[in-house]
């Protein structure tokens, strides 16, 4: 690569280097933000329903690739390849279609009621903000990415996008599709790096940041925007509650709770980190939990055939991403099970298997205290307690510094949304979990400490804009009732007037 610096990927399933790509300098970032300013321009001025009209090809292409990129993903994360399908790609399409559908709906001008004021005229405009900075996670490398990307785009805007350092190749073929679907290049723009090629963008005063990613570089991230006043959101970590009443369907909750605590390993934002259970179902319900999770097939999603096609493996569970995530993990077990909790199943890491892998597992009779209730975990850990009502489960679900999402299983219909009402977290589900992140009409976006803003659905494509208010009058009068002269007259009129117009 002719001297430049290189950026490696590796499979942490089994190890092996997935592939390369250049490592972008720190002193290039600035002409990249420069270069994206210059093509928005004329981007942002262009009509929505042309901007549009890239969407059709962007979709055919990511259908027509979307073996490769699973595979992709499959091999940087680990994830099975069935997953990186369902959460990778059909977000991504779902966001393509939710754009092409509505996007000219929620970005029309809007005109306001303006009330006794009929001579004027209001309207808001959502206007492009210029260049947006897409900073994003390993766990979800083209899903995530993806969605705010194209978002971002049609909104008017210019990307440069800085994909985790774990998983760059995804991020480079995201960029890709973009300019196979035709896409002018300088409007999107991969920065390939770690944490300082991130610190450096933002740096650099982009118009807006979307930082996907841990509360701790999230709070980085914030204080170095509000140097430059750079609006942001914020979609950072969770530990999600799930709440299982004792009129849940149990069958239904107990496999709820398998694949929302052990979907890509755990290494999921609104994985299931904290299970309540109430009494009088908690037998059944943790015995079903760890029947079902005995069951789960755990190994690296793809192999390399010794003629060196890719075989796709039958896994319901990979590897962690690297050591240090391991040893965080294996530092919580051993942290709760040194307090008197217990390991219905897993526990201990897989040091039979090449890569980083930790079996899933079941805690129960942890006390209050431990990590495994407090810290965000990012691992195949699923801690249940029992509780004897459920108004005991409510404030043990709320009370934690994140609140990105929460789920409450119930049949009664009443019950259910009256103990959802009362549950911080911004979505909570009823009888589900995690899946709304993949249906682009939803919001995404945590209370507390799980961050700002929100992302997907109206309010996160409104997000990519900036309002202005447009007011209008053309009617020949020679002075407004509010100007000057102020008369006695004046005085008058203003005071029959209030009561006339608001005394009612
Ligand atoms: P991370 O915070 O370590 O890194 C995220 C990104 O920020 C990476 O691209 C990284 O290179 C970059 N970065 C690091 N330091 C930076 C700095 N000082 N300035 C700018 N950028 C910097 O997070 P991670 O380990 O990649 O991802 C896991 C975390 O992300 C978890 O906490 C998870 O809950 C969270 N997450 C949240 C959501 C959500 O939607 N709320 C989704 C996925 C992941």
């Amino acid at each position: 690569m002719h001297g430049e610096e290189v950026l490696y990927s590796y499979s942490p399933a089994t190890g092996e280097a997935v592939g390369s790509l250049p490592l972008t300098e720190i002193s290039a970032i600035p002409g990249m933000l420069a270069k994206a300013k210059e093509v928005q321009k004329a981007w942002g001025e262009r009509g929505l329903a042309e901007r549009l009209s890239l969407l059709p090809r962007l979709r055919a292409v990511v259908l027509e690739q979307k073996e490769e990129i699973a595979r992709l993903v499959s091999w940087e994360t680990g994830k099975p390849y069935p997953e990186s399908l369902a959460v990778e790609l059909i977000p991504a399409l779902d966001m393509i279609r939710f754009l092409e559908k509505e996007a000219g709906r929620i970005l029309r001008p809007e005109r306001l009621d303006l009330g006794w004021f009929v001579h004027k005229r209001s309207l808001l405009e959502h206007i492009p903000l210029g260049v947006v900075a897409i900073i994003s996670p390993w766990n979800y490398p083209f899903g995530i990415p993806f969605t705010q990307v194209v978002a971002a785009l049609m909104a008017g805007n210019a990307v440069l996008l800085k994909p985790s350092e774990l998983t760059p190749l995804s991020g480079q073929l995201l960029v890709e599709i973009f300019g196979e679907a035709g896409l002018e290049p300088d409007l999107l723009q991969l920065i390939s790096g770690d944490g300082s090629r991130g610190e450096a963008l933002v740096a650099t005063g982009p118009d807006k940041i979307v930082f996907t990613g841990s509360v701790a570089t999230g709070k980085k991230v914030m204080s170095a925007a509000a140097q430059g006043l750079i609006p942001l959101t914020l979609e950072l970590g969770g530990k999600d509650p799930m709440l299982v009443l004792r009129d849940a369907n149990l069958e239904r909750a107990a496999n709820g709770a398998v694949w929302g605590a052990f979907t890509n390993a755990g290494q999921v934002c609104a994985s299931v980190e904290r299970c309540y259970v109430e009494r009088p179902v908690a037998e059944e319900f943790i015995a079903k939990v760890v029947a079902k999770t005995g069951r789960l097939r755990q190994g690296s999603p793809l192999e390399r055939a010794p003629g060196g096609e890719v075989v796709v493996k039958p896994v319901d569970i990979g590897p962690l991403i690297n050591e240090t995530q391991r040893r965080k993990v294996q530092a919580q077990v051993d942290e709760a099970l040194s307090l008197g909790g217990r390991a219905l199943c897993g526990g201990q890491e897989r040091l039979d298997l090449p890569g980083y892998f930790y079996p899933p597992t079941v805690l129960v009779d942890v006390p209050p205290g431990a990590a495994v209730w407090q810290e965000e975990t990012f691992g195949p850990l699923l801690p249940i307690a029992v509780v004897d009502s459920a108004e005991e489960g409510i404030a043990l679900a709320n009370d934690s510094r994140y609140a990105l999402s929460a789920s409450v299983w119930s049949q009664n219909r009443g019950k259910a949304r009256a103990v959802a009402g009362r549950l911080e977290a911004g979505t909570v589900w009823i009888n589900d979990v995690i899946y709304t992140y993949g249906l682009a009409a939803t919001p995404w976006g945590g209370f507390k400490e799980s961050g700002l803003g929100r992302t997907h659905s109206a309010e996160g494509l409104r997000d990519f804009t900036q309002t202005r208010h447009r007011n209008e009058g053309y009617y020949p009068l020679r002075s407004e009732l509010q100007w000057y002269p102020y008369t006695e007259k004046k005085r008058i009129w203003l005071e029959r007037l209030m009561r006339f117009l608001y005394g009612r």
